[in-house]
């Protein structure tokens, strides 16, 4: 009977694998036959024949697999970084915002949310040199109606908040992870915060501030690139630089993030708000905000 490789070498050989796929390493190569390890001779004088594919179709097989792994989306990646977005060669915030915008086009297919009921693209809003910036998660449906984000119940409590940090709501910027309202409202899925997350990215670079604040979990994963509750997100700042972002500007080389619920989260759950409170209080210190004796509901 053929020997069946151990199940635990066989996952750690696998994750060796695609370790080294991901260092960009395809080709593997074996050493020439070795009777201690391709052959073992058994007391009884029967061979135990490694059953291993042949030098010949491993190569066959990586050759494969390099070629299907160098059709994704990493080409596209390669040529984003040495390609400079249109922006760059513009000192204007607010134009370098329009550019942006019509990068992204009248009319964006890049992801499946552009085939799921959206009524138009919901790009972002604000001041272009906005020392704070709020990021939610996506378009909802009032949102969707009227082309700017935090518009109906939960953008009412979002302008409350910001009020109650003693700024108006026409001093920050806000903007979503997606700007193309997913179906029923519901989580924007990976993939689609993939593609669509590089464009935030741009209006982050461009605008510049002094904090940004994620508001939610599916903010705050998709910024930060963690995997955590919010419990362990919130209540701390992180040192953000919008991935891809070179900068000629030494005056601007990253952010702070700070995590907070988002306001629908507070509305299903106003007990929470006092927590939102805490970490619009740190944000404010950090901006050198004056607090106000108490928060506005
Ligand atoms: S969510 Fe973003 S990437 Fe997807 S279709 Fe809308 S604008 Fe384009």
């Amino acid at each position: 009977m053929p020997p069946t490789l151990d199940p635990d070498l066989r996952r750690a050989l696998a994750e060796r694998v695609r370790y080294c796929h991901e260092m960009g390493i395809y080709d593997f190569y074996r050493r020439g036959p070795c009777v201690s390890e391709s052959h073992t001779v058994l007391s009884t004088g029967a061979e135990l024949v490694d059953p291993s594919p042949t030098q010949e179709e491993l190569r066959q097989e990586m050759a494969a697999k390099k070629s299907a792994v160098l059709t994704q989306p990493a080409v596209r990646n390669v040529f984003r970084v040495i390609t400079p977005n249109s922006e760059e060669a513009v000192t204007d915030p607010l134009a370098a915002l329009n550019l942006i915008r019509e990068d992204l086009g009248p009319d964006c297919t890049r992801c499946k949310l552009h085939k799921q009921g959206r009524k138009q693209i919901v790009f972002g809003v604000g001041n272009p040199r906005a020392d704070l910036m709020f990021v939610g998660e996506g378009p909802g449906a009032d949102e969707d109606l009227q082309g700017e984000p935090f518009v109906g119940r939960a953008g009412q409590l979002l302008n409350n908040m910001i009020k109650a940090m003693g700024i108006r709501r026409e001093d920050v910027y806000i903007a979503n992870i997606v700007k193309c309202r997913p179906p029923g409202s519901r989580t924007p899925e990976r993939d689609e915060c993939e593609t669509c997350s590089p464009f935030l990215m741009r209006q982050i670079a461009v605008i510049k501030p002094k904090v940004v604040v994620a508001l939610g979990a599916v903010a705050a994963k998709n910024l930060l690139a963690m995997n955590a509750p919010m419990s362990e997100l919130r209540g701390r700042f992180y040192d953000f630089i919008p991935s891809g972002f070179r900068s000629s500007d030494p005056s601007w080389q990253g952010t702070k993030l700070a995590v907070t619920y988002h306001p629908a989260f507070l509305l299903r759950d106003p007990r929470q708000k006092g927590e939102a409170w805490k970490d619009l209080q740190m944000v404010m210190r950090y901006l050198g905000l004056e607090p106000p004796k108490k928060p506005a509901e």
